[in-house]
C-alpha cells in the first residue's frame, strides 16, 4: 500500500518522502486507517515492523488539518526509556519536518537547562510530547503543564512500562489528562495485565495484531556490508567459487534484476531474469527450467518471494536488502525447505544499512556479516548514522535535546 491512499496532507507526505519511505509496512496499513478514524486502538506490534510512524504519522496529519487549541499540548506519547523517547523524536523530527508541528522528548537525566526547557514547552503546549513516565509526573506535579485541550494518548511498548514498575506514574498521568481523547497502545505482548490496563484507559478499541514470522533455523544468513559498485563483483565472486545447483537472487527493482542478468550471461553463467514485464509464458517457461534444474540461476524481483514452491535451492541472494522483514523472511525462506539445508546471503549498500538495522532488528539478533574478498576491495562500515549521511536526509542530525519548532 502506498502512503498516497492515507489522503496524507502534502507537506507530511514530503516528510515521508525525505524519510525515504515507499509503501506503508503491514502495521501501518492496519492502524493508520482507523487512527484517521478517530479510533482507539490496541496493537501487539514489536520494534522493527514500523510501529512509531504507525503512529506519528496519523497523529501529525490530525494536528495539522484538525482544529485544536494553540497554547496546550496535543498529543503525548509516554514510552519506557530515554532511548526510545530521543529514537521517536528523531522519527517525529523527520517525518513533521516540512510542516509546523512541534515536538519535544521530556526524560530523566538531563540538567537544569534541559529542565528549564522543558518546562518552557509544557507550559507554552507543544503539539507533540514524548516522555518517560516518571519525569511526566514531575512536571505535572509541579502544575504548570497545559494539559486541558490534550487529545491524543499514545502508550508505547507499554507491556515493557508495566515491567519497569511503572504503572501507578501512567495512571497518575492518565488521571490528569481530559476524559474525552483518542488513546493508542502499542506493545509486543499481550499479557493480561495489559489488558486489563487497556480496559481502564481504552475506549471500544480496535485491536491489531502483527505477528512476524521467524526465518527456518536451517538457513545460514549471512550479510556482507558493501558499496553499491561491488555488488555484481560480489555475485560473480560467489558463484564462480562454488558450482551451485540453483540459486535464487532477488533484486528490489526491474532495471537491477536485468543488468545484473545481463552481466552473468557476459560472464558465461546459466542465468536468466523474471519479472513483471515478461509475458505470462515467458515467466513461466523461466520457472518450469529453474524447476527443473537445467536453469541454475534465476534473477527475480519479488514477484517469486512468496508463496512459489521450489524446492532444493542452496543459495539465495539479497542483491537489493528487502523491503522489511516480512519480505525477508519470505525471500530467505526459498531455500532450506523440507530437510535441506540453505545458504542466504544480503548484500547491504551504504544506503540500504538503515532499513536493514530494522530488519535485524525485527529478527531480534544481528545477523552475522561475512568477510569481503580482499580482491574486491575496501568495504564500508556498518555505521547507520553514516547511511543517513549518505541519503542527504537532514532528520538525523544528532540530537543534543529534542525540542522541535519550539516557537510556533
Ligand atoms: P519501528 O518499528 O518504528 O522501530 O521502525 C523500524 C524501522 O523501520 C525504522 O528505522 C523506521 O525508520 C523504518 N520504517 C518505518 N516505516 C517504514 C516504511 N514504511 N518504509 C521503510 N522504512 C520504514
Amino acid at each position: 500500500m502506498k502512503f498516497t491512499d492515507f489522503g496524507f496532507d502534502q507537506r507530511l507526505m514530503d516528510g515521508i518522502d525525505a524519510s525515504g519511505y515507499e509503501n506503508a509496512t503491514p502495521v501501518q496499513e492496519q492502524v493508520i486507517p482507523l487512527i484517521m478514524a478517530g479510533k482507539d486502538v490496541i496493537a501487539s506490534a514489536q520494534t522493527g515492523t514500523g510501529k512509531t510512524a504507525a503512529f506519528l504519522l496519523p497523529l501529525i496529519n490530525k494536528i495539522i488539518t484538525d482544529p485544536h487549541e494553540d497554547h496546550t499540548n496535543n498529543a503525548l506519547v509516554i514510552v519506557p526509556t530515554r532511548e526510545l523517547a530521543i529514537q521517536i523524536a528523531q522519527h517525529m523530527e523527520g517525518l513533521s519536518y516540512f510542516t509546523s508541528v512541534s515536538s519535544i522528548a521530556v526524560y530523566g537525566g538531563g540538567d537544569g537547562n534541559a529542565f528549564v526547557q522543558e518546562k518552557k514547552a509544557l507550559s507554552q503546549g507543544a503539539d507533540v510530547v514524548i516522555c518517560t513516565p516518571g519525569k511526566m509526573m514531575a512536571h505535572i506535579k509541579m502544575g504548570y503543564v497545559k494539559l486541558a485541550g490534550l487529545k491524543y494518548l499514545v502508550l508505547d511498548e507499554a507491556d515493557r512500562m508495566l515491567d519497569m514498575g511503572f504503572y501507578d506514574d501512567i495512571m497518575f498521568i492518565i488521571d490528569n489528562l481530559p476524559k474525552k481523547r483518542q488513546n493508542l497502545l502499542f506493545s509486543a505482548t499481550m499479557p493480561f495485565k495489559i489488558r486489563e490496563m487497556a480496559r481502564k484507559i481504552l475506549h471500544q478499541p480496535e485491536e491489531i495484531n502483527i505477528s512476524i514470522s521467524k526465518p527456518n533455523e536451517k538457513i545460514i544468513q549471512s550479510a556482507f556490508i558493501v558499496y553499491d559498485n561491488q555488488k555484481i563483483p560480489l555475485v560473480k565472486h560467489l558463484l564462480g567459487k562454488t558450482e551451485f545447483k540453483s540459486v535464487l537472487i532477488f533484486c528490489s527493482s526491474k532495471i537491477n534484476v536485468k543488468q545484473l542478468t545481463r552481466d552473468l550471461k557476459r560472464a558465461k553463467f546459466l542465468a536468466d531474469e523474471i519479472h513483471s514485464d515478461l509475458d505470462q509464458e515467458k515467466r513461466e517457461d523461466v520457472l518450469l527450467q529453474f524447476k527443473s534444474g537445467r536453469l541454475p540461476i534465476l534473477v527475480a524481483t519479488d514477484i517469486l518471494s512468496r508463496g512459489i514452491d521450489i524446492d532444493n535451492i542452496e543459495l539465495v541472494i539479497n542483491y537489493d536488502v528487502p523491503h522489511d522483514g516480512e519480505d525477508y523472511v519470505h525471500r530467505i525462506g526459498r531455500t532450506a525447505r523440507a530437510a535441506a539445508d540453505g545458504t542466504a546471503y544480503t548484500f547491504v549498500s551504504v544506503k540500504e544499512q538503515r532499513k536493514f538495522l530494522g530488519i535485524e532488528k525485527l529478527l531480534g539478533k544481528p545477523v552475522p556479516k561475512a568477510q569481503m574478498p580482499e580482491e574486491l576491495g575496501e568495504t564500508p562500515t556498518y555505521n547507520v548514522l553514516q547511511s543517513n549521511n549518505h541519503t542527504g536526509n537532514k532528520r538525523f542530525k544528532k540530537p543534543r535535546r529534542f525540542y522541535n519548532k519550539s516557537n510556533k
